[in-house]
């Protein structure tokens, strides 16, 4: 399979065409942005974690029967992925209260949710990506309802199987992202990435409330070890889906 030409160039990702028109590679980079792009740096070596745990996690879901994206990781930095329409909407769940939740509704950080919390937001860079509901994505016929109620369904089995999993690698799955993509058959596929980028991970065994951060907070606070942090998530991550399938 040869790589063709570069279709899109995100804030950690580029996404190239291949000679088949049904896959596109994925190219995980180490550049780093937060607050809508108005911080930005790099984290050493993050396209290749990144990368590799975007890759333990897919391949895991799929023994899970979640419908990926992921075909097959061709190179440290790259994923070889089927060709989705992404739809603009950004699935966040939440199991404790962190990052925007707690602005907009002053529960205190930490706070254990009773339940799983779905949210949307609009993927739109010039608005910030704001938080949208059920009849702002009708209204904006962003998808339609039959989609975004399969969307809530997939988002909370995806945060079940993710919650097993990262249990087992003693990390607190606080909140995470998902972005999902509709195939040439209109099936929904999850896409885009599962990484410390999109997640908030905390480390079971750390009670220090910034120390026991795993994740792109570490950047976005100027905490520091933000490339060990997120090598200490690989190596775990990789452990137990590597003795899950093997
Ligand atoms: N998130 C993401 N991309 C975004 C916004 C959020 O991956 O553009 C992830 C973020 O890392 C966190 C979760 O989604 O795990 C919830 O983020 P939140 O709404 O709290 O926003 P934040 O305060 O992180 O900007």
């Amino acid at each position: 399979m040869t790589i063709g030409e570069k279709l899109y160039e995100g804030k950690a990702k580029i996404l190239y065409a291949t000679d088949n028109p049904d896959v596109l590679i994925t190219h995980f980079k180490d550049d780093a942005t937060a607050f809508n792009a108005q911080k930005k740096g790099q984290i050493e070596h993050k396209g290749e974690m990144n990368c590799a745990i975007t890759t333990a996690i897919f391949q895991f879901l799929a023994t899970k029967n979640v419908p990926t994206h992921f075909i097959a990781q061709i190179d440290p930095t790259q994923m070889q992925v089927v060709a989705v329409q992404i739809l603009p909407i950004e699935v966040v769940v939440r199991n404790i209260a962190a990052g925007s939740l707690v602005k907009r509704t002053g529960l205190p950080l930490g706070t254990s949710l009773k339940q799983p919390i779905v949210e949307f937001f609009y993927k739109n860079d010039d608005l910030g990506d704001p938080l949208i509901n059920n009849d702002h994505i009708e209204l904006l016929n962003l998808a339609t309802s039959a989609q975004v109620q399969q969307l809530r369904q997939m988002a909370l089995s995806i945060n079940q199987h993710l919650q097993e999993l990262f249990d087992q690698c003693r990390l607190t799955l606080v909140d995470f992202k998902l972005e999902f993509g509709v195939d040439r058959q209109g099936k929904i596929l999850l896409s885009d990435e599962i990484s410390p980028d999109t997640c908030r991970l905390w480390d079971r065994d750390i009670t220090d409330t910034q120390a026991r951060i795993m994740d792109k907070d570490r950047f976005r606070q100027d905490l520091g070890k933000v490339d060990t942090a997120y090598r200490e998530v690989m190596t775990r991550v990789q452990a137990i889906v590597l003795a899950m399938i093997s």
